[in-house]
């Protein structure tokens, strides 16, 4: 980010820095309460947005469904035309909105970096896409009859997502659901809203250029009572919602009680196997990066390590002098591995995880702590910290956003690691790390891991946008991004057609007049 100011960066993006003036963006609905953003970085303030009323919501949504009107009849490749735009802009200002990422949320300028190409790479796949949104031709049982399927537009989309992925997990969900004919409404994090100012202003200045209403893409502000507004609004058919799973347990619900649609993207409780057929240098690289990466704030991050009792020690060794290499600081300086964490009620949770292993019977490998002094003056950055634990334990099956990694033994058969594996109650990320064929088999059959993602000789964390994105049990069951995840922002409507002066009708019932 060097070459990159923040002042720079925010200025590129038309998010006005807080000592000139109060930061709008496009969002001139919102005029409710202030929502100040601090940078976890120094501590200081950024900028400032005003949260949405429920009256600026109806005005929102009256915008998004009029916006759908025009939007649902255009046809996807020419929609597929303004995300491949959108795209192209989100490549000129990939530094900028890296940047940003990095200062409002406090991950890595890289993993800033990596953020927005993950956009990009969305944008790319979308456009393909917008020429491939096929349905099925089936054979009729009746003579002169023809049936097929085919994938309309949904409606308005509620997008609600995480402070962690403050850009990307609203580009997955955007870029297929408006070639998928719909529009978004999006909700992002109050902990990262000036992120969600500077894409909202990217793609208004691209749906404008192409003079079409910036209503397809809307933005509201605010902590959970104005994702409510959502969540109980009938004419929003499908809710994405990213975060928590008690807030997806809230959320399901809601949406269920009007019979509406729900994605949901959870907690998860990621675990790498380490057999005795582990590559040592490989699992210690991956096992690192998915436990600091993000200072430990993916739902993808690792959080248990379940190593046979072979290669136990061996492996506990190398992960401490790793750790003891591991660079604390800035994210915006390079020369960091690890940044800090959101905000002081993560820093708490994350004090509190390490007295409860204790307490339950751990013993601390890595020390933890909480940094102070220059440099660390928002008391946000912490000691990326390892225990030895039992898998039983209730602060090991909970997810701890931080850099809080368990080390877990297991002795016998690959089964037991995968019975270990299995017994929490998410089910997103999981890795095994072997070099023995049977071994990553069975960790890949039906009766191996119970998790929406699987890897082998790779750790847990991050995915390339390609695949299906999500998890099972409480990590909710949604799938965004690639594969087929672009079903769910569509309807399905099943077509026959009869071609003859015939009325039969099915299952040969008989019907005459
Ligand atoms: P959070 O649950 O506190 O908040 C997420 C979003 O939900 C925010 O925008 C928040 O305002 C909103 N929200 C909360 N309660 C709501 C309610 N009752 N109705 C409507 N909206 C509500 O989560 P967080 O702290 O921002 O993010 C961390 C969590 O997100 C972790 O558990 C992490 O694993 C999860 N996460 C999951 C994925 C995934 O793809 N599975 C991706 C990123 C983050």
């Amino acid at each position: 980010a060097t070459d990159m100011g923040i002042d720079k960066a925010l200025k590129t993006l038309g998010v006005v820095y807080i000592n000139e003036g109060t930061s709008t963006g496009t969002n001139s609905f919102s005029s409710g309460s202030v929502i100040e953003s601090y940078s976890p970085v120094d501590g200081l303030l950024i900028g400032q947005v005003k949260t949405t009323t429920q009256s600026d919501y109806e005005k929102v949504m009256d915008s998004a469904i009029s916006a759908f009107k025009t939007w649902k009849i255009m046809p996807a490749p020419q929609r597929g035309e303004i995300v491949r735009q959108f795209g192209e802009r989100l490549r000129e200002k990939k530094e900028a909105l890296g940047a940003l990422v990095s200062y409002e949320m406090g991950k890595s300028y890289q993993e800033g970096l990596g953020e927005v190409q993950e956009m990009i790479d969305i944008c790319d796949f979308a456009v393909g896409l917008s020429r491939q949104l096929h349905g099925l031709t089936m054979h009729s049982e009746r003579p002169g009859h023809r049936m097929y399927e085919q994938y309309h537009p949904l409606g308005v989309v509620g997008i609600i997502s995480a402070f962690n992925f403050p850009v990307a997990v609203w580009a997955w969900n955007t870029a297929l659901a408006w070639i998928c004919g719909d529009v978004c409404v999006w909700k992002p994090s109050e902990k990262t809203p000036l992120c969600g100012v500077a894409c909202q202003n990217i793609i208004a200045e691209v749906l404008a250029e192409n003079n079409l209403p910036e209503g397809i893409s809307c933005l509201i502000n605010g902590d959970y009572r104005v994702g409510e507004f959502m969540t109980k609004d009938k004419r929003i058919p499908l809710i994405s919602a990213t975060g928590s799973t008690r807030m997806g347990k809230i959320v399901a619900q809601e949406v269920a009680a009007r019979l509406g649609k729900s994605l949901l993207e959870l907690g998860g409780n990621n675990a790498i196997i380490v057999t005795p057929d582990a590559d040592i240098k490989m699992t210690v690289i991956g096992a690192v990066f998915g436990a600091v990466g993000t200072a430990g704030q993916r739902c993808t991050s690792t959080r248990r390590l379940i190593i046979h009792e072979s290669v136990y020690e061996k492996v506990k060794n190398a992960l401490v002098e790793a750790y003891g290499q591991l660079r604390i600081g800035n994210p915006l300086d390079e020369n960091n591995h690890v940044g800090p964490l959101i905000d002081l009620d993560a820093v708490e949770m994350y004090k509190s995880a390490l007295e409860k292993v204790v307490d339950e019977g751990g013993k601390i490998v890595v020390e933890g702590g909480v940094l102070l002094g220059k440099g660390y003056e928002s008391g946000c950055y912490v000691k990326p910290a390892i225990a030895e634990a039992q898998p039983d334990y209730n602060i090991v099956q909970h997810e701890t956003f931080a850099p809080v990694l368990y080390l877990l033994k297991y002795s016998g058969d690959v089964e037991n690691a995968i019975a270990i594996q299995n017994e929490v109650a998410q089910g997103l990320s999981s890795a095994i790390m072997t070099n023995n064929l049977r071994e990553a088999e069975r960790f890949l059959s039906a009766a191996g891991s119970d998790c929406g993602i699987a890897n082998v000789n790779i750790g847990t964390s991050g995915a390339e946008i390609g695949g299906a994105f999500g998890g099972e049990k409480e990590t909710g069951g949604g799938r965004e991004s690639g594969s087929d995840a672009w079903k769910v922002y569509m309807r399905r409507q099943t077509n026959t057609i009869n071609y003859t002066t015939e009325l039969p009708l099915a299952q040969g019932i008989k019907f005459d007049l």
